[in-house]
């Protein structure tokens, strides 16, 4: 053991890489011995200057690493220099990469809070933005329904079986609702298209926007912007199409209202 007691002062600065030919030279010939103190020592030594280049926020020293390490430095103040690079020197090079591994991980960490924060306010506005047009849907509607002003359009019961009738309101400012109860789903992957069918003659149908049944049937198309007034639309049409709508009709219509 009194062998060791001079390579106490060593590991940190052996690990480090600092030792002189005559201390490594005479600390290697000990370590061959097999000294499990100095071995075990070296290996705290050795994984505490490894986390400190590399495992910067982690490297927390026990608290004997710590008490050595400080007696080193008071010894390296004391004693004649015994290597060109002081352990002093290594030392502060390694506060220093770990200082600025340190900070480099935290403007890392911050930047990510914060692009995560940016992301959840944006996803909060979109999500605010949708229950406002909702709302603001909802009461169109209802103002829509509950004109007397609005022009009344009934579109009968179409001629496959159990598909009850749907009905129109156009407002001359507000624009148009389709409404039905009961109304079966189509297929998978398909939606209901409402079209506007012009007066004039040789005009394509207008597409007017699309939506599928809720679960329970029930049906409400809002057009808050018709492409077309009630005075130049001869009738309204619903077809079943693709996912999407179509620029035109691709199935004969099942629900067709004429106006006036
Ligand atoms: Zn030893």
């Amino acid at each position: 053991m009194s062998d060791c007691e001079q390579f106490r002062e060593l590991y940190e600065s052996a690990a480090l890489g600092a030792l002189n030919d005559a201390e490594r030279a005479a600390f290697d010939a000990h370590l061959a011995t097999g000294c499990p103190t100095c071995t075990s020592a070296m290996e705290e030594a050795r994984l505490l200057v490894s986390r400190l280049a590399y495992l910067a926020p982690e490297a927390e020293p026990s608290s004997m690493l710590k008490g050595r390490l400080m007696r080193t430095v008071r010894a390296e103040a004391r004693a004649p220099k015994r290597s060109a690079a002081p352990f002093w020197l290594w030392a502060g090079v390694a506060a220093l990469l770990l200082i600025s591994i340190y900070s480099g991980w935290q403007v890392q960490r911050l930047r990510r809070e914060l692009s995560d924060l940016q992301a959840q306010s944006a996803a909060i506005a979109e999500q605010r933005a949708k229950l406002e047009k909702e709302r603001a849907d909802a009461e169109r509607t209802a103002l829509i329904l509950a004109d007397p002003l609005s022009i009344q359009v009934a579109m009968p019961q179409p001629a496959e079986k159990g598909a009850p009738p749907m009905r129109a309101y156009w407002h001359s400012r507000l624009g148009i609702v389709v409404a039905g109860v009961r109304i079966p789903a189509p297929a998978a992957n398909r939606t209901l298209e409402l079209w506007l069918l012009p007066k004039a003659p040789g005009r394509k149908p207008i597409p007017a926007g699309f939506v599928r049944p809720q679960e329970d049937g029930t049906f409400v198309l809002l057009v808050a912007s018709p492409a077309a007034a009630p005075g130049e639309t001869k009738a309204l049409a619903i077809t079943d199409e693709p996912e999407g709508g179509s620029a035109q009709p691709t199935t004969t219509p099942r629900w067709v209202g004429a106006i006036g």
